[in-house]
């Protein structure tokens, strides 16, 4: 695996995989990889000759009291992971790289970006679909792969790509891979290492209570009081508070509040233990609905 930290080795080493015909793809991460960043990694493996995995955890993308000092670095303990996986390329720039002295450019992803982590995290899509955009101009990947542990993320990642013209010239460049769960069901996250044993058990709570709201939406119940039973739920589990737990459709991610008439997702994100996690499912309309 290369290892590089500097553009113009990123660009000799992507222009030697072209040279030689073959298809890139590339995993855009954070760092503090677990087997939810190793999934993404086989799939983008399984699609495209080389893999390239970027590590770089992107200032713009939190808020001034966000966890951005605090978010995990271990960039040898990465490295040997994505060397275990056959990875070929480790683009690892620092933020100089990145954000030059100068840096003046944004983007922004109206309407996809707007509610939920949008709400509770203002400026945060902004970042991360610069940062993306960025590294699509730097590897310039057949595909990239994303996690749906980030539903909205992904969203506003496609929706940019149709956008810009950022897509291949004939396909979709964006793969989204389904959650990998630990084995209580709580999706992984960088994040989850921050709880206390005590707080990681009572975490699990999250899913279950989403699987239960979602089986009852399934039956055609009424979605405002689930909603309501949901969020007493997470508080009763030991949340200490819910930034959303809301239905939407999974596409557009417009607000549903009353009746489920398209495939839709149940998006939460609550704090417990300091920590802010986030978790979604699918939902699907009741049975004898369009589905
Ligand atoms: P992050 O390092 O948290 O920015 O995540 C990098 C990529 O891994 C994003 O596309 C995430 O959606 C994806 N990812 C994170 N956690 C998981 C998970 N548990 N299952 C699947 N993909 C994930």
């Amino acid at each position: 695996m290369q290892t590089v930290n500097r553009l113009d080795l990123l660009r000799n080493s992507v222009s030697t995989f072209r040279r030689n015909g073959e298809t890139i793809a590339l995993v855009p991460t954070m760092g503090a990889l677990h087997e939810g960043h190793l999934t993404l990694v086989r799939e983008a493996k399984a699609r495209a000759d080389r893999v390239a995995v970027s590590i770089f955890v992107n200032p713009t993308q939190f808020g001034p009291n966000e966890d951005l000092d605090a978010y995990p670095r271990q960039l040898a303990e990465d490295s040997a992971l994505l060397v275990a996986e056959g990875v070929d390329l480790l683009w690892a720039p620092d933020a100089q790289t990145m954000y030059p002295e100068g840096y003046a450019t944004s983007i922004t992803v109206a309407g996809v970006s707007e509610n939920f982590c949008g709400a509770s995290r203002p400026g945060h899509f902004d970042g991360v679909a610069t940062v993306v955009c960025k590294l699509f101009n730097q590897v310039a990947p057949d595909i990239a792969c994303f996690g749906e542990k980030d539903w909205q993320q992904l969203a506003v990642i496609r929706r940019m790509a149709r956008d810009l013209d950022l897509n291949a010239p004939n396909a979709d460049r964006i793969i989204g891979i389904p959650t990998v769960r630990e084995a209580d069901g709580l999706a992984m996250s960088s994040r989850n290492r921050f709880l206390s044993p005590a707080s990681r058990e009572a975490a699990a709570a999250l899913p279950r209570a989403m699987r239960d709201a979602i089986q009852t939406i399934e039956v055609g119940a009424e979605i405002a009081p689930v909603l309501a039973r949901l969020h007493d739920a997470i508080l009763a589990a030991g949340f200490a508070s819910i930034d959303y737990a809301a239905l939407a459709d999974a596409a557009s991610l417009q607000p549903m509040e009353n009746r489920v008439e398209a495939p839709a997702r149940l998006l939460v994100a609550a704090r417990i233990d300091g920590t802010r996690l986030i978790d979604n499912m699918a939902v699907y309309p009741p049975a004898g609905m369009n589905r």
